[in-house]
């Protein structure tokens, strides 16, 4: 089987068990920035079910100028008010260069390498909270999750003024 076929095929039975979401705002308020990686399973490392949140994903789950985008409609669309962005351990983000990524993909583009997660989370974090049409959001978190141990190092921690 394919892995297209093996996606439809598990889809069918997924379908039927489906609970009915008529809501698409988040319940909790919530969004999460992280990365694509596969060892992050997104919704039971958080606690999070179905309908609770908007999940945004790139390399890195870095805060690029579509995560902005997806953020405008989350937060004055979607009624989100709180943000976590969560990079985690062995990111292929971490320790390379913008020049070495454009080398091996080809691909002439700001791939937002990280150097240390700390300065990158305060970095996208201030990006965030600066950005003037992001206004509604009231919290926002930058986590390091742990891809070998499950753990979560809460590194941000800021919240809107008044
Ligand atoms: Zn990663």
């Amino acid at each position: 089987m394919t892995e297209i076929a093996r996606l439809l095929a598990a889809n069918s039975g997924y379908a039927a068990a489906r609970a009915n979401v008529a809501d698409a705002r988040p319940g909790r308020h919530l969004a999460v920035v992280t990365c694509m990686d596969a060892r992050i399973d997104v919704f039971a490392a958080l606690g999070l079910h179905l309908g609770e949140a908007h999940v945004i994903r790139n390399a890195g789950g870095r805060v690029t100028d579509d995560v902005l985008r997806s953020l405008a409609i989350s937060s004055h669309v979607l009624g989100v008010d709180t943000v976590a962005v969560m990079q985690h351990t062995k990111c292929g983000l971490a320790g390379v260069s913008d020049e070495e990524l454009r080398a091996l993909t080809g691909a002439d583009l700001g791939f937002y390498p990280i150097e240390h997660h700390a300065a990158a989370l305060r970095e996208d974090i201030a990006v965030l909270t600066e950005t003037p049409f992001l206004g509604p959001l009231r919290v926002v978190a930058g986590f390091v999750y742990d891809v070998e141990t499950g753990e979560i190092d809460d590194i941000v921690h800021w919240e809107r003024p008044g």
